[in-house]
């Protein structure tokens, strides 16, 4: 049945930003789809895991702040010692800066590089050094942008971060496909989240931007759940290196 190659019953999924927009989306939905959710989080994992437990699913949350790389080890055996192993990663916390380039400072530079990229980085090398020791492949996901694809203003950082985020995934797929490791993306568009709410309450910015999305409506977290999910099940076993928009049309104009 086709059906069940979507299933991810089983499967023990670890998402990063857990408790708000598009990382809660993502959670709520791998669960949905029978995956065991290790969710890291930085203020706060009550929301998430009280909708994931209610609807029967599993929930565990790891506390970390992600801007350095310390305690990437410690996300993944924490999994580990909980559910017994990993099966899907996703790279989902991200921060963004706003400023004029001509004034952007050192510090905004830096914290978002290393928050959405090299921290990116060193957990995809610790999930996949865990799926190689399984044996049995697996699947990350990490959450890309529009500006993978576009430049963007008022945002150097995390245009570049983001277009950093298409390559890499590129690259991890090429150097590990032959473990049965499917390494993908997802960009999404503009979203309703806490990342876009200057840009929602800014009135010209938030007209133009909305005029211009297909859809005619910004997306919602839940639209982010389904494509997850067909990432990180085995119907999308030969998808590998790709970064999938979800923008309402958004690139297609
Ligand atoms: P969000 O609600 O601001 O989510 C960001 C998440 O990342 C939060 O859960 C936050 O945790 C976590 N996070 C940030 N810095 C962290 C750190 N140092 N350590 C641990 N966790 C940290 O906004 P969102 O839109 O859902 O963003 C999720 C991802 O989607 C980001 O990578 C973002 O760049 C990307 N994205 C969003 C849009 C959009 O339109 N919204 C479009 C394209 C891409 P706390 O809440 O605890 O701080």
């Amino acid at each position: 049945m086709i059906l069940d190659k979507f299933s991810l019953e089983g499967k023990v999924a670890i998402v990063t930003g857990s408790n708000t927009g598009l990382g809660q989306g993502i959670s709520l939905g791998l669960a949905e789809a029978g995956a065991a959710v290790a969710g890291v989080y930085r203020n706060d994992a009550g929301e998430t895991e009280a909708m994931i437990t209610k609807s029967g699913g599993r929930f565990f949350g790891i506390k970390a702040d992600l801007k350095s790389i310390a305690p990437v080890n410690d996300i993944i055996d924490n999994t580990v010692d909980k559910y017994g192993r990993i099966d899907i990663l996703v790279n989902n916390a991200g921060i963004i800066r706003r400023e004029d380039s001509i004034n952007f400072t050192e510090k905004d530079w830096d914290e978002v590089m290393d928050t959405n990229l090299k921290t990116v980085f060193f957990l995809c090398q610790a999930a996949a050094r865990q799926f190689i020791k399984q044996g049995e492949g697996g699947k990350i996901i990490n959450i890309a942008s529009m500006l993978s694809f576009q430049g963007g203003i008022r945002v150097p950082s995390y245009t570049s971060s983001k277009s950093g985020i298409m390559g890499l995934t590129r690259l991890l797929a090429c150097e590990w496909a032959k473990d049965k490791i499917n390494v993908n993306a997802i960009a999404p568009g503009y979203m309703e989240t806490n990342n876009t709410i200057n840009l929602r309450n800014d009135p010209v910015r938030s007209k133009e931007l909305l005029g211009r999305i297909p859809a005619d409506r910004w997306g919602q977290p839940s639209d982010v759940a389904g494509p997850a999910v067909f990432l990180a099940s085995s119907a999308a076993d030969y998808v590998n290196g790709y970064t999938l928009a979800v923008d309402g049309g958004w690139l297609a104009r």
